[in-house]
């Protein structure tokens, strides 16, 4: 199987937002989409910016921006995370709602799209600064949150301490208990069993079903994993589950391989026991871009954006690719990769088990009722199996790549709740 689709016409350098959005041209030309629709599509529904005031612990007062942008609500309420750093853009923000819109509809859940942000720097803020924020921020935002209406979730640097400050202050401010407005809360406070798993275990759901229709028996199947944290461990630790031989993994301090596999939850054990990272981990030391490279038959990007670009596509040898990051191939390695015959299976569905079991978290806090965790997997691996089928089916039919394929698909449920919605 191999494709060649025209690269987009937007100059060298993009930013991953930009190129997840060059990949949405691609698909929309593919899809026959109408200008009317590309324009609305393209467009964010809502844009919420705010000033928060927030008394920091030595008694001065620091002004925080805020945003929430709701990219698209046809599907159901919007859904996405919060992210707190200093490179929070309203760009940035804008881009990533999008990119939450496909990914709920690809996995058909129904949300639509959304993402917040503040800038700000957590790393050198208290606690105490921090709660002040957050509910500061949960505040100005009361009218935009909801079950009903959107609902945010974590992002880059912000987790289930966050989000119970956000339950906290909106049912206070509505007299009520509201778990459902937000999602990946602690279990006590209505946290869904297999959420902490949940994203790592479609990684590996997603590349056992590309695996089937690729003829790879997994048993033996040889894989390298990039990134050790929540979807590479967990991705690593359930590939392996399966028969795979993990041959190499990697953090931030690089590389480690062994042709004879890895132990992962012995990695994982040592990782934990050494302050968070591989350093040190008993296998060959090699670099991240040396891992990429490796003759394996599986790779799974799951550290971070840009690591699989035009630089270093010719050299890889696996015969299939698993997005467990969020944009890890830039949109000029594609056709590369395309060319060469390797698959892959695109971030918006290989690692959208997070959002799903995020959705059966609100389904449950909705019901009043929880899930065991083999209910909550099961559900979950049923929906990423029907994902990646109803993906595959988009490409036989359109001749594409399964990104494009992934972008056809979700755009096309998205266009025609458009078209049957209706627009003034
Ligand atoms: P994490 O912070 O738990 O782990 C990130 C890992 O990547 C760490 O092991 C870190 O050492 C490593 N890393 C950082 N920089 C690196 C580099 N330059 N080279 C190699 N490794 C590097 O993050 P996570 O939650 O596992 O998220 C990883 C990716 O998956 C991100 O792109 C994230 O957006 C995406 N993602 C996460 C989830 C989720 O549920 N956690 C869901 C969907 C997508």
């Amino acid at each position: 199987m191999s494709y060649k689709e025209p690269a987009p016409i937007t100059g060298q350098h993009l930013n991953p937002f930009e190129s997840m959005m060059s990949r949405f041209d691609i698909a929309a030309k593919k899809l026959g989409l109408d200008d009317s629709l590309y324009s609305v599509l393209k467009s964010p529904a809502k844009i919420v910016m705010v000033s928060l005031p927030v008394t920091m612990d030595n008694g001065d007062v620091k002004v925080f921006e805020g945003y929430r942008v709701i990219h698209n609500a046809n599907l159901g309420p919007s859904k996405g995370g919060i992210r707190y750093s200093m490179d929070v853009t309203l760009d940035e923000v804008k881009a990533l709602a999008a990119w939450m819109t496909w990914k709920c509809a690809v996995v058909g859940i129904p949300y639509g799209g959304g993402k917040g942000g503040i800038k700000c720097h957590p790393q050198s803020m208290s606690k105490g600064e921090l709660e002040r924020m957050t509910r500061a921020y949960t505040v100005a935002m009361v009218d935009v949150f909801g079950p009903e209406k959107d609902i945010p979730a974590p992002d880059m640097n912000t987790g289930q301490q966050e989000m119970a400050w956000i339950m906290d202050e909106y049912s206070k401010l509505k007299g009520y208990s509201s778990p459902a407005v937000v999602t990946g809360k602690p279990l006590v406070l209505g946290g869904s069993l297999g959420r902490v798993e949940a994203t790592g275990r479609g990684v590996m759901v997603s590349a056992r079903s590309a695996m089937a229709k690729m003829g790879l028996s997994p048993v033996g199947a040889t894989c390298a994993v990039q990134g050790f944290g929540n979807v590479g461990s967990i991705s690593a630790k359930l590939l392996a589950t399966q028969g795979l031989k993990i041959v190499a993994i990697s953090d931030v301090t690089g590389g480690y391989y062994d042709p004879n596999g890895i132990n992962v939850e012995e990695a994982i054990a040592y990782k934990e026991g050494n302050k968070g990272t591989l350093e040190g981990f008993k296998a060959q030391k090699i670099s991240n871009n040396d891992l990429l490279i490796l003759d394996v038959d599986v790779l799974v990007p799951a550290a971070m954006e840009d690591q699989i670009t035009a630089e270093n596509a010719n050299d890889i040898k696996a015969k299939l690719i698993v997005e467990g990051a969020n944009g890890p191939t830039s949109w000029n390695a594609d056709d590369i990769l395309n060319t060469k015959g390797i698959m892959v299976v695109p971030d918006i569905l290989a690692n959208a088990g997070g959002v799903t079991v995020s959705y059966f978290e609100w389904v449950q806090n909705r019901l009043g009722y929880y899930w065991t965790e083999e209910r909550v997997n099961r559900r979950a691996d049923r929906t990423m199996k029907q994902a990646f089928e109803t993906v595959y089916q988009a490409a036989q039919k359109h001749d594409c790549s399964w990104r494009i394929a992934a972008y056809i698909v979700a755009i096309d449920k998205v266009a025609n709740t458009q078209k049957l919605r209706g627009v003034f």
